[in-house]
């Protein structure tokens, strides 16, 4: 007995560019070959985030980088095969009566290692600033393509990172207010469990990393391994755990 027995579509909800390969990128490959259609909304086009060393540096803290993250998702989700895609705020990710608007990347530091806290400067437009609005623009989202089932982060956001633990709250809630099973993404964080599924696609290897390269502002692979923009190096992930909330 599978989470995905029975299910057509999915909608993924992940925080920033990179996160749907880093996290997710197997799984989303593991899904298309079973047969289920998925649908990504990005929360974020993660603007606050460091650039990798080198001539590409010069967009770290600018306007540019938001379009530049833009266009680097784009590739990814051309390379995992994801057509479904939209911002947060954009329709057909909006709530009905509003205009179009984007949710900054609130922006984090690291508190320990592995271990992501909040800026210390959240702007007004910041994604965790909103609650009402960004769960009303979820499920508009929601209302639109019909999924079988909701799948974000659990309560720990992977790793703490604020913007990680706000797509939790903001996707169960509005999978709640739609009566659409959530699912969770086990983070690092917690022990095994027998009610995780684990998706392990080590098979996927390549086409993870050809996603990953795309995300060139904010990652190097090397081998099976990611070096990311602040130099912490990473092993490529093509495991997830998944259980029902
Ligand atoms: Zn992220």
């Amino acid at each position: 007995m599978s989470i995905f027995d029975g299910v057509r579509r999915v909608t993924f909800l992940h925080a920033h560019p990179d996160d749907e390969t880093l996290v997710t990128g197997a799984f989303i490959i593991d899904l298309f070959q079973r047969g289920i259609d998925v649908a990504v909304v990005t929360a974020t086009r993660g603007e606050r985030g460091g650039v990798v060393p080198g001539p590409l540096k010069r967009l770290e803290g600018t306007h540019q980088l938001f379009f530049e993250r833009e266009r680097e998702l784009s590739r990814a989700f051309s390379a995992l095969g994801v057509t479904e895609h939209t911002f947060l705020g954009m329709p057909p990710a909006r709530a009905a009566g509003l205009s179009p608007a984007s949710y900054h990347d609130s922006g984090m530091r690291w508190v320990k290692p592995g271990v992501a806290g909040p800026a210390a400067d959240i702007d007004a437009q910041a994604f965790v600033r909103s609650f009402d609005e960004a769960v009303a623009d979820f499920a508009a989202h929601l209302t639109y393509w019909r999924p079988d089932l909701v799948i974000s982060y659990d309560a720990d956001g992977g790793y703490f990172h604020p913007d990680h633990i706000h797509c939790h709250e903001i996707a169960s809630a509005a999978a709640a207010r739609l009566g659409l099973p959530f699912v969770e993404i086990v983070s690092e964080t917690r022990p095994d469990a027998p009610d995780i599924e684990w998706v392990d696609r080590p098979d996927l290897i390549e086409d993870v990393a050809k996603a990953l390269r795309c995300h060139r502002t904010q990652l190097t692979v090397q081998g099976d391994t990611i070096v990311h923009s602040g130099g912490q190096i990473q092993l490529i992930q093509t495991r997830t755990g998944v259980r029902r909330a």
